[in-house]
């Protein structure tokens, strides 16, 4: 029970990673608030199994590109469970767009959940972390923003993913020394995001990769985890890779 007493939002909780992190920091005590934007069934079905579990739940639905909506889901929280000691900006999306095929329109949805989404999170609840004298974010990046090179055609998601490492550090100098933020990039790892890849992409991925094979959302949220316990205390502004070999820098 790593993570008890603690209470942890986690953006974008209803499917894919994000559900993940939210399972694994609720089977480690956590308080767990779920945020989701569209997938409200799958989000109720999580926070009923956490319950069903003995842990404790709370269902927010909010579009983390919105201030309004961050504002008063943090709100919320804090109405609920008094506190936040951890936060995971895990809400992403990817809109596949090279240079010049991408429209404005993609590059302003891509570049407003992933990095204005993440930014806003972290802009409710640090203030909060402060007063508590403690507190962990954690940020959901990408091999990509790393200039990992067979994803660089992406334009928007690249740049968004680099944006959120370039804002990961700069939080960590900004709120130091009483809150740790790191970053996870994720190699490929089996969600609905890349349900469009070809079976040939896949392969090849597979190929590229010295693990030789796609990821599972429980290996992100085993990282999630170490980077929101206390055994991490040391680390800030770092950027985890969990890649099977992939991504490696
Ligand atoms: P996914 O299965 O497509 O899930 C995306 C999640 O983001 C959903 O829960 C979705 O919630 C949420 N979301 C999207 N727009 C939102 C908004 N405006 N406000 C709040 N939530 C929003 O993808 P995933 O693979 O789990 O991705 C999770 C994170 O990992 C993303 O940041 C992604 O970029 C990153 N990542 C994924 C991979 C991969 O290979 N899968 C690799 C590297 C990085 P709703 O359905 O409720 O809208």
């Amino acid at each position: 029970m790593r993570l008890q007493g603690k209470v942890a939002i986690v953006t974008g909780a209803g499917r894919g990673i994000g559900r993940a992190i939210a399972w694994r920091f609720a089977n480690e005590g956590a308080k767990v608030v779920i945020n989701y934007s569209r997938s409200e069934r799958e989000a109720s079905s999580l926070a009923e199994e956490i319950k069903k579990h003995g842990g404790e739940a709370l269902l927010v639905k909010a579009d983390v590109s919105k201030a309004e909506e961050v504002k008063e889901m943090v709100r919320k929280t804090v109405e609920r469970f008094g506190k936040v000691d951890i936060l995971v900006n895990n809400a992403g999306v990817l809109i596949p767009a090279g240079f010049l095929d991408s429209t404005e329109d993609m590059w302003d949805k891509t570049l407003d959940v992933n990095l204005k989404g993440t930014y806003l999170c972290c802009k409710e609840v640090a203030p909060l972390m402060l007063n508590q004298k403690r507190g962990k974010i954690i940020n959901i990046a990408s091999v990509c923003g790393l200039a990992q090179r067979t994803a660089l055609g992406n334009t928007p998601y690249v740049v968004a993913k680099a944006g959120v490492i370039g804002l990961t550090r700069s939080l960590a100098v900004n709120l130091g020394p009483t809150i740790n933020v790191n970053a996870i990039a994720p190699g490929v790892i089996d969600t609905d995001m890349v349900a469009f890849f070809t079976p040939e992409r896949k392969n090849m991925i597979v190929e590229e990769t010295p693990l030789k094979r796609i990821g599972r959302p429980e290996e992100i949220a085993s990282a999630a985890l170490f980077l929101a316990s206390d055994e991490s205390d040391y680390i800030t502004g770092e950027v985890l890779t969990v890649s099977g070999g992939r991504g490696m820098r």
